[in-house]
C-alpha cells in the first residue's frame, strides 16, 4: 500500500486546479447572483475543457472519452468540487449508466454525449417516491412495438439543459415488488413536459426540474439494458455518483479550510490574530483532520472500484462521512469568519448553504447509514 500520487496524477490535479481557478472562479459571483450560467460562458467552459482533454474523462478512450479509471476521475472531481456546482458541471462526466447503450443507442446517445453535443440527466425520484425509489409510480406500459409512459418525476438535476433523460420507470411486478426498467427519452418527445422546479438553497445556477409524462410514447429501442432489470443497472453505477458527491465535498471543504486558515491568520482581535486563540485554532485542526479522513475513505473506495472490489458500503461510508464532514467544516469556517461569514460579499455563506444538499441527494445520510448497518447485520440474520 502506498499513498503517493504518480507524476501523471499530480499533473492531472495541477491542470484541473489551474482550470478551475482561471476558468471557473471568475464567473462564480455572477452565477450566484443571477442563479444562471449564461449560455456563452457554458459553451466557452465546455470548449476549453475539451481542448484540455478534461471532458467526459470517465468514458472509455476507445469511444472518445478520457479513459480515466474511477480513482483518477475522483481525483479530478475533487478539484472540480472546489468551484461553483453550476459551473463545474459544465465539464460533463456523462452518467456511467450510458455505458449500457447498445445498437443504435450508441450513435444516438452515448457518442454525442461523450463529444459534448448532447447532454443527459437521470430521473428516478418522484414526489411520492424519494428514498423508497422502488415505490415509483411512473409506469411504462408495453403497447405493440412501443412503450407508453405516464407519471411525474421531480428534483431532476440539469434537466433544463439536457437533451434527453435516462428515465427509470416501473414496467411490472415480481415477487410482490415493482420491477424497474431504464429508458432513453428525448426531451422533444410528445407527451413529455419539463418545468423548472422551485429555487433550491444550495448550488445556485444548477437547477432541477419536474418531468411530466402523459401518454408519452417511445419505441422499444428506447429501452436501456434489459426489461425489468433497471434497478440492477442503476445499482451497478450508483456507487460512482456517491463517490462524486464524496470527492466534490472534499474538494470544496479544502478550499473552505484554506480560506478560513488565511482569515484566522490575518484577522486581529484583542491585539492578535484570532488563529492564536485556541477556540479558533482547534476548529482548524478538526477541519483539517476530518477532511483528510474523508479523502482517505473516498480514495480507498475509488481505488477499490478500479480493482472491481468496491462494495455498496464503501461508497456509502465515503458519501456519508465526506458530506457530513463538509457540513461541519463549512459551519466552523463561518464561525471563524464571524459576521462577515454571513455576508454575501464573501463566498463562505454560499459554501455553507451549498453543503446542505450533499447530505440529501444521491441517498440521504440516513439511507447511507441504513446501507452500512444492513451490511453489518444481514449476515447475522438480524
Ligand atoms: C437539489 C436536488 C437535486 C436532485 N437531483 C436528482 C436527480 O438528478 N435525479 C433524481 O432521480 N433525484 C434527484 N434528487 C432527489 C434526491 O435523491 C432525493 O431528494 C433523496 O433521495 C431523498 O428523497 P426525498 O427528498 O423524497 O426524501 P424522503 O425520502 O421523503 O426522506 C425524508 C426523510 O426521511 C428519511 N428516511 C426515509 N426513509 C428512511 C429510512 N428507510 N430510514 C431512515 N430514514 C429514512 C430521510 O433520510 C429523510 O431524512 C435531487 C434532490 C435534490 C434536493
Amino acid at each position: 500500500m502506498h499513498f503517493e500520487l504518480s507524476s501523471e496524477q499530480q499533473m492531472l490535479v495541477e491542470t484541473v486546479r489551474r482550470f478551475v481557478e482561471t476558468e471557473l472562479y471568475p464567473h462564480e459571483k455572477l452565477v450566484e447572483d443571477t442563479d444562471n450560467v449564461p449560455a456563452d460562458i457554458a459553451e466557452d467552459i465546455r470548449r476549453k475543457a475539451k481542448e484540455l482533454g478534461l471532458y467526459a474523462v470517465n468514458m472509455p478512450a476507445e469511444l472518445g472519452g478520457g479513459g480515466l479509471g474511477t480513482f483518477d476521475t475522483t481525483l479530478m472531481e475533487r478539484e472540480l468540487g472546489r468551484a461553483s456546482y453550476g459551473l463545474q458541471m459544465m465539464i460533463a462526466r456523462p452518467s456511467n449508466i450510458l455505458r449500457g447503450c447498445e445498437g443504435s443507442q450508441i450513435e444516438e446517445y452515448l457518442l454525442p454525449t461523450i463529444r459534448g453535443e448532447r447532454h443527459d440527466c437521470l430521473a428516478m425520484t418522484e414526489p411520492d417516491a424519494g428514498s423508497d425509489v422502488r415505490s415509483m409510480r411512473t409506469f411504462a406500459r408495453r403497447d405493440g412495438d412501443d412503450f407508453v409512459i405516464n407519471g411525474t418525476k421531480h428534483f431532476i438535476s440539469h434537466a433544463d439543459v439536457a437533451d434527453f433523460v435516462i428515465l427509470c420507470a416501473a414496467t411490472g411486478e415480481a415477487g410482490g415488488k415493482k420491477t424497474i426498467s431504464c429508458f432513453l427519452v428525448d426531451f422533444d418527445t410528445p407527451g413529455l413536459t419539463r418545468r423548472r422546479g422551485p429555487r433550491c438553497v444550495s448550488h445556485r445556477g444548477y437547477h432541477q426540474c419536474e418531468l411530466i409524462f402523459e401518454d408519452c410514447r417511445v419505441p422499444a429501442s428506447a429501452l436501456l439494458g434489459e426489461l425489468d432489470k433497471g434497478f440492477e443497472l442503476m445499482g451497478q453505477w450508483l456507487g460512482s455518483t456517491r463517490l462524486q458527491v464524496a470527492t466534490t465535498s472534499v474538494g470544496r471543504g479544502q478550499r473552505v479550510l484554506e480560506m478560513a486558515t488565511q482569515w484566522a491568520a490575518t484577522r486581529k482581535q484583542f491585539g492578535q490574530a484570532i488563529g492564536k486563540f485556541q477556540g479558533t485554532g482547534f476548529k482548524l485542526a478538526d477541519m483539517k483532520t476530518e477532511l483528510e479522513a474523508a479523502e482517505l475513505l473516498t480514495f480507498r473506495a475509488a481505488w477499490k472500484d478500479d480493482q472491481g472490489t468496491m462494495t455498496d458500503t464503501d461508497a456509502a461510508m465515503a458519501k456519508l462521512f465526506a458530506s457530513e464532514a463538509l457540513a461541519r467544516v463549512t459551519d466552523n469556517a463561518l464561525q471563524i469568519f464571524g459576521g462577515m461569514g454571513l455576508m454575501d460579499e464573501l463566498p463562505i455563506e454560499r459554501f455553507w448553504r451549498d453543503a446542505r444538499v450533499e447530505r440529501i441527494w444521491d441517498g440521504t445520510s440516513e439511507i447511507q447509514r441504513h446501507i452500512i448497518s444492513r451490511a453489518l447485520l444481514r449476515p447475522l440474520e438480524a
